[in-house]
């Protein structure tokens, strides 16, 4: 995970049927707050459901922006799968529900439904299999349980390492391609297990990755001027003195832009790759 830099383009639907739409939930919600809410001995299934219009915020122009923004990348494990995948529009607060003591607790945060501070685009996997309803809270007190406390929302002590709104990489690093709480920090740790950032297929995509890397920098290494690095690389590779030149050269190209944040796994390849690190 990297911080998000969101544009301040926030796709005109979300400013028209998005506060629409928010304006009806919190109607609909002051109406009957209890109807809504969780409680012992009722039933989740009994309680009203307030709807929630997917085609707001699921709209391509909020999905565009968000893939935009975030540089093709799942917010969460910063995979690239935008060619052979479509990727969901996750909220970062929940919209429906949270999970407690493995519990479904409604409302969710449905007054953020469609709001763009609130929205994130990540894989199918990382949103479906991992995150899901989850929103830990460090403390229970700090709970803003509907629209009427939101101005209490900035005082909420959330687990999860929000993106959006502080940088992930002071929280979490790599080990080689093995992402790790820094200090072992709870936020850290908690938020690795939630987003499923240590699955196995991961850290493999993200192994074959580094291991690319340390190739690229190796060969970025091979100083052109060099005539006798030149002539060895040249029976090394079995390349031609032109090839070997256009081969440094990319290699080069490729090694010294992998930490930018328009690349996968940006975190990992910042925390393995000092040197990549600028000011
Ligand atoms: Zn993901």
């Amino acid at each position: 995970m990297i911080k998000i830099s969101k544009s301040n383009n926030t796709p005109q639907t979300l400013l028209d049927k998005g506060i629409a739409g928010k304006i009806r939930l919190c109607q609909e919600y002051n109406l009957a707050p209890l109807d809504y809410t969780s409680r012992q001995n009722i039933s989740n299934k009994k309680l009203k459901k307030l709807v929630i219009d997917n085609s707001i915020y699921g709209d391509t122009t909020v999905k565009e922006q968000l893939i935009t923004d975030q540089n093709e990348k799942c917010c969460f494990c910063e995979a690239k799968f935008t060619a052979t995948s479509y990727g969901d529009v996750e909220h970062f607060r929940p919209k429906k529900a949270y999970k407690k003591d493995r519990k479904l607790i409604y409302p969710g945060y449905y007054w953020l439904s469609y709001d763009w501070n609130n929205l994130l685009f990540s894989c199918e996997k990382c949103n479906r299999s991992f995150k899901k309803n989850e929103f830990p809270l460090l403390d229970d007190e700090t709970r803003v349980n509907n629209h009427n406390e939101a101005h209490n929302l900035s005082d909420e002590k959330h687990t999860l390492i929000n993106p959006i709104a502080e940088n992930p990489e002071h929280f979490i690093k790599f080990n080689q391609h093995i992402p790790v709480a820094i200090d072992n920090n709870e936020r850290g740790t908690t938020s690795i297990k939630t987003f499923g950032l240590d699955r196995a297929e991961l850290n493999n995509d993200r192994l074959e990755y580094l291991n690319g890397l340390k190739i690229f920098k190796k060969i970025s290494d091979i100083d052109d001027n060099n005539e006798e690095r030149i002539i060895h690389a040249m029976a090394t590779f079995e390349m031609s003195r032109t090839e070997i030149i256009e081969f440094i050269k990319t290699a080069k190209n490729l090694y010294e832009n992998a930490a930018k944040k328009e690349n996968r796994f940006t975190n990992m390849v910042r925390s393995n790759f000092l040197d990549l690190i600028k000011n």
